[in-house]
Parts: structure tokens; sequence; C-alpha cells
């Protein structure tokens, strides 16, 4: 059984390296990686954003270690939120301590009262209901509101809340409280430590996994995928045929190749929605700060909703006394995001905040347009993959990965999802 494996992102590689024999795998871009590639330039290495690596699983980590070797360090998180000009530890709930007595007093008994009152009421029907649940009136207005909408760029009420536990960390009236008066020492959340390479950026994730794969066949983007006979066709003109597959590519993408496309079918793909990210990197020929990680930003200004300082969590990614610095936007794709002036609009940002550097201090720009940046868990979602994980199932496709599963996952969810998918297919080659 010959299994197509569409794109070579960190699910596809997974499956793989889980399926080890039986398959080819193909990749529109000239390298594989997806979201996970890392690029060098002037002395500089960046990611796409900010790529770290958080483990639920310990046995996920140990795969990964043994990937990269060495070439792996633990770090403790050390990330901020900017709040009324000063910096805040992250997450903002449990670090209230110093902040104005009355937001202090608001966010501290609006977290009390939605904690009795969860208690008594059932699920919450949305996100912006499941904010103020779970956080109070205080936390909610003062940072969940403003930055969730900020962020995801449309009403909260119409997104559902089922991803949201997994990611925000909920704490207990106790540690709200100890947040407030300042002897919390408990770091929150599923990435208070996280693992990075040493060298290489993330990149060498992917490298480790493509060293155990088959050669990848780069440059070959899929246009057309015929159910009938079970054909794949690409750009550059070759065609192959395929028992199986297993895509990984946006499945937005996926539904306008697959010919012929039932109508049924096409609106349930067509009810799937997502945002797109525009991320800056920056090389800065100066030392800007030595230990901040990330920090968010819930205020409308500056624009971007969160920063990092990626020469932080290695340094080797940015020349000795210089700073590797990402800048994360999210935008509608209904909208074109505007670049106008955003390199001077980033750099006076950064130094009003205390990371001060000139024009002439910046040493490279990178850019990333990541068009499906997150999907949306808007209310129709759920139903329409029901819809459209059942059809492809049918026609001997399984889609996986973050926008091939069109969810909100990290990459060790994508190294998990490539291990299941494999597991699927090794069963039914047992069986047959
Ligand atoms: C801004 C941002 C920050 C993130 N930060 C983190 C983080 O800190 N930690 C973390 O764990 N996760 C993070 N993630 C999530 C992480 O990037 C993903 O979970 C993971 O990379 C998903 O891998 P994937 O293989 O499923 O998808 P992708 O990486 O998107 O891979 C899909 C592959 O399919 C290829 N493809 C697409 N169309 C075609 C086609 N027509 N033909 C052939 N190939 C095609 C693409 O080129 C790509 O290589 C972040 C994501 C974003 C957007």
């Amino acid at each position: 059984m010959k299994i197509a494996i569409l794109g070579a992102g960190l699910t596809g590689l997974s499956t793989a390296y889980h399926l080890k024999k039986d398959y080819a795998i193909y990749e529109k871009e000239s390298t594989p990686g997806g979201l996970c590639r890392s690029l060098k330039q002037d002395g500089f290495t960046f990611d796409i954003a900010g790529h770290l690596l958080y483990f639920r699983d310990e046995e996920n980590l140990f795969f990964v270690q043994r990937l990269l070797g060495d070439n792996c360090a633990a770090v403790n998180r050390n990330s901020w939120v900017r709040f009324q000009k000063r910096f805040i530890p992250y997450p903002f709930q449990c670090h209230l301590h110093g902040l104005n007595k009355t937001l202090v007093h608001e966010c501290l008994c609006g977290f009390k009262k939605a904690k009795e009152k969860l208690c008594v009421q059932g699920a919450s029907e949305n996100f912006e209901e499941w904010i103020y649940a779970t956080f109070g009136c205080g936390i909610a207005r003062h940072f969940m509101i403003p930055y969730n909408r900020k962020f995801w760029r449309m009403s909260l009420r119409s997104l559902e809340a089922s991803w949201a536990k997994k990611w925000i960390p909920v704490p207990t009236i106790k540690e709200v409280e100890e947040g407030a008066l300042g002897i919390s020492e408990k770091r929150f959340g599923y990435n208070s430590t996280f693992w990075y390479p040493r060298q290489g950026g993330i990149q060498a994730l992917v490298d480790g996994l493509k060293s155990r794969v088959v050669p990848i066949e780069t440059s070959h983007e899929v246009v057309e995928i015929s159910v009938r006979d079970r054909r794949i066709v690409f750009k550059n003109g070759r065609e192959v045929r395929y028992e199986k597959i297993v895509s990984t590519m946006p499945l937005l993408e996926l539904g306008r190749m697959i010919a012929p496309l039932p109508e049924g079918i096409k609106k349930a793909f067509s009810k799937l929605r997502y945002i797109s990210v525009y991320n800056v990197n920056l090389g800065v020929k100066k030392p800007l700060d030595p230990c901040k990680h990330w920090i968010y930003f819930p205020d409308r200004t500056p624009s971007f909703y969160r920063m990092g300082l990626a020469s932080n969590f290695s340094r080797k990614l940015a020349p000795l006394n210089a700073t590797a610095l990402y800048f994360e936007f999210s935008y509608l794709p209904s909208r074109s995001f505007n670049k106008n002036n955003i390199i001077e609009k980033i750099r006076r940002s950064c130094s009003a905040m205390g990371f001060y550097f000139e024009k002439n201090d910046i040493a490279t720009v990178q850019v990333n347009d990541i068009k499906y940046g997150y999907c949306l868990y808007t209310k129709e979602r759920a139903l329409a993959l029901d819809v459209i994980r059942d059809y492809l199932k049918s026609e001997g496709i399984l889609s996986c990965g973050r926008y091939g599963g069109w969810q909100y996952s990290s990459m060790e969810d994508a190294l998990i999802e490539g291990h299941r998918s494999a597991q699927v297919f090794l069963k039914e080659r047992r069986a047959s």
C-alpha cells in the first residue's frame, strides 16, 4: 500500500518517521519544515515568529531529545504582559501585585465571585462568556477581553471556548490572592519551562526528523486530487497515483483541490474560518535586554500582540552583543495587513518601552506573512469538521496537523498527530 503524505511540516515528517516504509512525502516549498523552518540572514537565525518546545507528555520530550541529542536546552520561561506602561509577569491573572489598589480589588473580588458562580452555572455558550465566568469582571475587563479582541480580531461571542482551557492558565483563588500579595512563587501555564535547540533555531528539530525519513519530494505543490482515479497532480506537471493520503496542508486548500467535490461537502468547507499572522523579525546590532523571552500587549498600541527576544532563547541566534527580535500582528484575511512604515512604528514602540535602538542599529529585517495563522473555533466549526472528516475518510484521505485538522495546536501535538496517523495505516496494513 502506497501512502502519499502531503506536506513536510512537523506533522507530515512525524507521519513519515513512524510509517517507516511504503510512503512518499511531497512538499510544495523547496525546503521541508513548514512553520518550523528557520532562516539564516546576516549572522542572525530567525524562526517563523517564536517557536518554543513544550511538552505535556514526557514521552514526546524523550523523542525530541533523541532527535536533537546535545542540541536541546531546557529554559525557564521569562514572559511578561505590558500593562499601563509597566511590565507585569505573565500570566496577568496571577500577578496583580503592585497594580493600582482599586484595580486589584476589582480583579480579586470579581475572580472570587466568578468561581463561586461557576460551581452552579453550566458550560459557557461562547468564549466571551467563558472569560467572564472563569476570571470575573475585573480580569476580563482589564486584560482577557482587550487582549483576545486584539488577537482574534472579532467579537469573542462568535467563538466557542472548547480550546481555551488547554491554552489559558486558570489559577485557584489562593493562587490569585498570593499573586495579588506578591508572594506567589509558582510558575503557571503549559509553557513555564520550554525546550529550545542550543543552535540552528527550531529548524534543528526538522533536520533531526528529515534525516530519518525517505528523501522528501520538495517543490511538489499539489494542485489537484482526483478521487475517482486516486491521482495527485502537482504544479510542476508531475502526476502520481496513491492508495491513501495523509494530508497536512491547510484543510481549506485540500477542499479546493479535490475533484469532484460534492456540493454538501463544499458547503461544509465554506464554514471554516481563520486569521492570518504577519511576523516581522529584526536583527538589532546592540544588546537590549538579557532576560526577557516574550511580552504580550493587550492595549491597542502597539499594534503587535506579542513580541519576543529570540536571542534570549539561544545566544547563537544573534551575533555577539546583538539581539534577535520578533513581532507578531494578527489580521483578518478579508482585510490586507497595513505594512506602511511598519519597521519605524516597531522601532518607536520598542524605544518607548525601554528597548531603545536607532534606525541604523537595525542590521537586518526578515518578514513572514502567515496566511493560515490560527484556525477559528467558530460555532460552525465542529459540525463542519465532522462532515468533512467523514467524507475524506470515505475517499481514503486523513487530514491532520494544525491546519489539516483545523485546530489550535502545538509542535508537540503535530508530532503526536503524525504518530497517530501512521498508526491508523499501520493497523490497516497489518489487517490486509
Ligand atoms: C505565529 C505562530 C507561533 C507558533 N509558536 C509555537 C510555539 O512556540 N510552540 C509550538 O509548539 N507551536 C507553535 N506554533 C504552532 C506550530 O507552528 C504548529 O503546531 C506546527 O508547526 C504545525 O505543523 P504542521 O505540519 O501541522 O503544519 P505546517 O507547518 O503548516 O506544515 C504543512 C506543510 O504543508 C505544506 N503544503 C501546504 N500546501 C501544500 C500543497 N498544496 N502541496 C504540498 N505541500 C503543501 C506546507 O508548505 C507545509 O510545509 C506556532 C504557530 C504560529 C502560527
